[in-house]
């Protein structure tokens, strides 16, 4: 049985556990995902506590000035043995990207809506911008003097990705409130900012044009849809993770609705697909239903199969969400 936890609750299991600590977070990891994962890290090391840090996928070049992130580890499969597992920013074991996480207990904590108990204690949050952010709020009620500069600056770098540099509608004003106490405890916003945001290759702008000339419409232009083939990376030289934010560009668009970015993931007929709303349509549930999940205006899923089908049946689902919120609206 998974047990539902409060935040109180949540620091004072944390200030208790005992043994080996190994904290993990999604594959693919963005800033949220590395953000609360190693400020975890440093502030159980600053407990006293034996931790390790381990993801299934190495860290994208962008996130190199946070501290810490060369004791991260990463691989396909976890060794050792552990008493307890930190699992952050995920809702769905299968995001995490091992088959097997070899510890007696562990505790989830997260923010997505679409997120099912898997271990043996969770705290999900929802409405909250950000793991960072949840996870600022449990520290300050554990031990708040133990939030030094590399804590506050690792879950400010989430706050600011999960939030688009807090303009997305998961900005509260509770964020901003939490990104000032962070900037009292050292955080330099423009270097946080800088590193993340002003370091492009140029492999990246080639993998951009090669991208948006696949921009196309569906549902009379309230769907603008973008695609990555596995073959632009070997043309620009680019990295994965170097065409997050392209789907900025699609939904930046007048009268679209959704925008959709379809990435061809390697192996044969595989696609990762990221869904993002202007507000009516909640992509989280089309997501769910597609095996997926993610919050109203940010979600994904990964799925098999030709790419004509996978975008007949996702825009199926789109229309149907559109009708819907069509009928609320005149209702
Ligand atoms: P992105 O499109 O940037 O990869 O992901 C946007 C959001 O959608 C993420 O924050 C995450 O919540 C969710 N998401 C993306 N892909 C998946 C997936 O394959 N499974 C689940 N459960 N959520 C996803
Ligand atoms: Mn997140």
């Amino acid at each position: 049985m998974s047990k539902g936890l409060t935040r109180s609750e949540v620091a004072e299991l944390i200030k208790g556990m005992t043994g080996k600590i190994l904290i993990t977070t999604h594959k693919n990891p963005d800033g949220d995902a590395i953000g609360s994962s190693l400020g975890w890290y440093h502030f159980l090391k600053k407990l006293g506590k034996e931790v390790k840090i381990f993801y299934r996928d190495r860290i994208p070049y962008f996130f190199d000035f946070l501290p810490g992130v060369n004791e991260v580890e990463s691989g396909p499969e976890i060794k050792g043995e552990f008493d307890w597992v930190i699992i952050t920013d995920v809702s769905d074991p299968k995001r995490t990207g091992f088959e097997n996480i070899p510890a007696k207990k562990s505790l989830v904590i997260d923010h997505h809506i679409t997120a099912e108990p898997f271990t043996d204690y969770y705290i999900v949050e929802p409405d909250i911008s950000s793991t960072c952010e949840l996870s600022y709020g449990i520290m300050k009620i554990a031990e708040p003097e133990l939030i030094d500069t590399p804590i506050a600056t690792s879950l400010y770098t989430g706050i600011v990705t999960d939030t688009g540099s807090f303009n997305y509608s998961n900005t509260s004003p509770r964020t901003l409130k939490i990104a000032s106490e962070l900037l009292e405890r050292g955080v330099e916003p423009y270097r946080v900012y800088s590193s993340l945001f002003e370091r492009n290759r140029i492999n990246k702008f080639k993998l951009l044009e090669l991208v948006l000339k696949t921009l196309d419409f569906a549902l009379n232009g309230k769907v603008a849809h973008i695609t990555l083939y596995r073959k632009f990376l070997e043309e620009t030289g680019a990295y994965p993770e170097e065409s997050e934010g392209f789907i900025s560009y699609p939904r930046s668009i007048n009268g679209v609705e959704v925008a959709v970015f379809f990435k061809e993931v390697e192996g044969k007929g595989k696609w990762k697909v990221s869904l993002r709303s202007k507000g009516k349509v909640n992509v989280a549930k089309i997501a769910k239903k597609l095996g997926g999940g993610g919050h109203r205006m940010a979600a994904g899923y990964e799925t098999e199969g030709d790419l004509k089908e996978i975008k007949s049946k996702l825009f199926k689902e789109i229309e149907l969400a559109l009708e819907e919120s069509y009928y609320k609206s005149i209702l």
